[in-house]
């Protein structure tokens, strides 16, 4: 096994050098240690792919599909998603000019962040949000200004935005937004985004939206859009790890204006060359022929957190209602203090159910745990009845 040269030792791009471990993945490794315990920590879909869109995968491959592919993505999946946003959100994307297929959309925001952003430029980050945003965002040498949303019932109001762009966000160059939102499940109304599509416009921000989620939104909530609102100043991005369960598929897209999508296009090119023939083969089938998968995706999850969110809000949590994703943010009850990641480590060993501190998914996480109901119905009732002995034993 080679060990690195001593004097290359502290050497590599200091960025790197600097970025923190996955606070989340080190939890996650931590508590699967534990015999018996119940991890409702990840953002998995605990269901398979469809079959349908396996199938499609398999028949590209027996076709010797497998050479480069464009670099945007193959023509019929980039009219797949044009169709697809037109049909969703009635917005009008060019798939010859407008969209860029990714790996995942974890790619995607990478894409965006080393796009948009020079080295030192301030990026607005509402939180609590999905960590990884912050590492994607320090290598591209930019800097990532925490929005604490708690006050808010987690979303970032035209308010806050305003007051924080007079601040400590003075001359930032662009917002991202997560909606529905992990970790918190929030979702926007379209009076929010209007009001918010307002300030960006008038501070002459660009607004990056991941909208990975937006197949999963449950009861009487609709998804809406900045697409729709300011599509001249904003980056999509979305993906189908969660409204296909593909996460392992690794396929996501964006779109936007034909200006910038060129940069887009060209950022992905020097990354990925291309993505996998087959893996847009089968989202080419998700997109075109999977509009039912999406009620299954939604009953089950609709329902589960319907049994969740009753089982944590009788032993004492408290909540700004989820209404989206598959994710609950819950206070902890008053009675165990404000350390999540004491609370979270005490409730896995001895209850053995691992939820997510709060404080892993930055200001104004803190006192509260992330619950993910990505988890079959039996371990979910489960969960419910360990964690409520938890509490009434903590009396
Ligand atoms: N955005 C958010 C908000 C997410 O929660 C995740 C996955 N946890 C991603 C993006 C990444 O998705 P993908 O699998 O498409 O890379």
């Amino acid at each position: 096994m080679p060990h690195l040269a001593k004097n290359l030792s502290g050497t590599i791009n200091h960025k790197i050098a600097q970025l923190a471990d996955s606070q989340i993945t080190t939890f996650n490794n931590e508590t699967s240690k534990i015999p018996g315990i119940i991890k409702l920590t990840i953002g998995e879909p605990d269901a398979n792919t469809p079959e349908h869109i396996k199938r499609a995968a398999i028949a590209d491959i027996e076709k010797d599909d497998s050479h480069y592919a464009p670099e945007a993505g193959q023509p019929q999946l980039l009219t797949a998603i044009s169709d697809y946003l037109n049909d969703s959100l009635g917005v009008d994307y060019d798939p010859a000019a407008e969209i860029c297929v990714t790996v995942g959309a974890t790619e995607a925001l990478n894409v965006a962040c080393m796009t948009l952003l020079n080295p030192g430029d301030k990026i607005l980050v509402p939180t609590p949000v999905w960590g990884v945003y912050f590492g994607i965002i320090k290598m591209a040498g930019a800097i990532p200004v925490e929005v604490d949303t708690s006050q808010d019932d987690f979303l970032l109001t035209a308010a806050h935005l305003k007051k924080v762009l007079a601040n400590e966000g003075k001359g930032a160059k662009a917002v991202i937004l997560t909606d529905p939102s992990n970790p918190t499940g929030r979702v926007y109304s379209k009076q929010n985004l209007l009001e918010l599509a307002q300030v960006i416009t008038d501070n002459n921000l660009f607004a990056v939206t991941d909208e990975i989620y937006s197949e999963l939104i449950y009861g009487d909530k609709k998804h809406y859009s900045l697409t729709q609102i300011i599509p001249e100043r904003t980056l999509f991005l979305s993906g189908l790890s969660k409204s296909f369960a593909m996460t392992g598929w690794r396929i996501g897209y964006m779109a936007g204006p034909k200006e910038l999508m060129k940069s887009v296009i060209k950022v992905n090119s020097f990354l990925i060359t291309s993505v996998t023939d087959n893996v847009q083969a089968a989202a080419t089938e998700a997109l075109v022929h999977g509009a039912a998968d999406y009620p299954v995706a939604r009953a089950t999850y609709g329902s589960r957190l319907k049994i969740i969110e009753t089982g944590l809000r009788k032993c004492g949590f408290s909540m700004a209602t989820p209404e989206g994703a598959f994710y609950i943010f819950a206070k902890i009850p008053a009675k165990f203090g404000q350390d999540d990641v004491k609370f979270a480590i005490d409730l896995a060993n001895k209850a053995k159910v691992a939820l997510m501190p709060g404080s892993y998914f930055g200001k104004g996480g803190q006192g509260y745990v992330r619950l993910s109901y990505a988890a079959s119905a039996e371990d979910l009732q489960e969960s419910i009845r360990r964690i409520t002995d938890y509490v009434d034993s903590n009396l």
